[in-house]
């Protein structure tokens, strides 16, 4: 393969003639940089969620942020979308990555995330109630630079007294809010656990369910009837129930994560045996769910969700960069290079995308190579 500027000239055989005075790597695996469509880079896995907000200063968050970016861009992921951050630091940190002054992957990031009065997140998000005022914090989002736009439409497991069972923005709310977001080019993600959150949002024309663990037959028939993508966020679940116990992590939180746990893997593979699309997501940033360890999604999309290797893969590229609607995770000439290469190629686990050998970012070297060369 050979990269020259941002793009991908050549893919093909090793005969070809490598031009004089170019930089060659060489490497057993070639996979496109990966895409979590699901992060929050102000948060760093820490076991209280509603702490971070409480007693850290959005001067420590915004360098938490960029700590987070230089993870996430090192261990491979060469584009995110973050779902929501305070005092629109996802917003500037995508700029200042765009800027060149930190390192970090390509952020598409929400702003704020919409949700109604005491709804999942509300101490970090715009609160909004009735269809008009849903619409002018959808307004507020794009005029402070947001690419995307996250509804609230169910419960959560980090905030207290949030059911994740139960409805929240309801679908008329949704409906208003999304079709202002997409008058504007927006595409709309919707944080939805709940089976009746997660109709309501793919009624009203989301783009994505994240979560979506407790969905059920007629979710299911309404994502492939509207053609909508599924976020699973497997590591989000998992991280809190291995980690949670013993940690100082509030009950009410192990106890909802363990409840959605035990449906999640069950709901979610029929949604993918029914032909549902799937697009990789963490929610990297909540606790012990580190920038740095994307791999481990891949790893239980396999162990959780039966996948194979190479549909792992392919979710956690092709299907992210179609979800984004961005020209991302594909090899081939005219592609923008962002690659990942590898030890070993990807058969019955992930392992081989915890240590690469280097990452590739718009053709030029980011990751573990790039160090070590300086
Ligand atoms: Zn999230």
């Amino acid at each position: 393969m050979l990269v020259a500027g941002e793009r991908i000239t050549h893919v093909g055989d090793s005969e070809t003639a490598i031009p004089a005075g170019v930089r060659t790597i060489e490497a057993p695996c070639v996979v496109p940089g990966l895409i979590n469509a699901h992060v929050h880079l102000e948060m760093s896995g820490e076991a209280q969620t509603t702490s971070v907000f409480v007693l850290t200063t959005p001067t420590q968050r915004a360098l938490a942020c960029a700590e987070n970016a230089r993870k996430t861009i090192s261990s491979g992921v060469t584009t995110v979308r973050d779902l929501g951050s305070t005092e629109n630091l996802a917003i500037d940190v995508r700029d200042a990555v765009a800027a060149g002054r930190i390192p970090g992957p390509t952020v598409l990031a929400a702003g704020r995330a919409v949700c109604m009065t005491g709804g999942h997140g509300w101490f970090v998000g715009r609160e909004a109630d009735g269809e008009l005022d849903v619409r002018v914090a959808v307004r507020e989002q794009r005029r402070d630079g947001a690419d995307c736009i996250k509804f609230i439409a169910t419960g959560g497991v980090l905030t207290k007294g949030a059911v994740p069972g139960i409805e929240q923005l309801d679908e008329d709310e949704l409906r208003s809010g999304i079709a202002e977001a997409h008058k504007h080019g927006m595409r709309c993600a919707a944080h939805a656990i709940g089976a009746g959150g997660i109709r309501n949002a793919l009624r009203a024309g989301i783009d994505s369910i994240e979560h979506g663990h407790l969905v059920d037959d007629e979710g299911i028939a309404l994502f492939l009837e509207h053609d909508t993508y599924l976020v699973p966020t497997l590591a989000a679940i998992r991280c809190i129930v291995e980690g949670g116990e013993n940690a100082g992590m509030p009950d009410f939180v192990l106890r909802k994560a363990r409840d959605i746990a035990e449906h999640a893997a069950t709901n979610l593979k029929k949604a993918l045996a029914a032909g549902v699309k799937f697009a990789g997501g963490s929610d990297a940033g909540t606790p012990f769910n580190a920038h740095d360890a994307y791999a481990y999604e891949l790893e239980l999309m396999q162990s959780m969700l039966g996948m194979s290797a190479r549909q792992a893969l392919r979710t956690a590229t092709v299907a992210g960069a179609d979800l984004l609607g961005i020209d991302r995770g594909t090899l081939g000439v005219g592609h923008v290079a962002d690659l990942l290469l590898l030890r070993s190629e990807i058969e019955s686990d992930a392992r081989p995308y915890r240590t690469p050998i280097a990452v590739v970012k718009a053709g030029a070297l980011v990751g573990a190579l790039a160090h070590a060369a300086a």
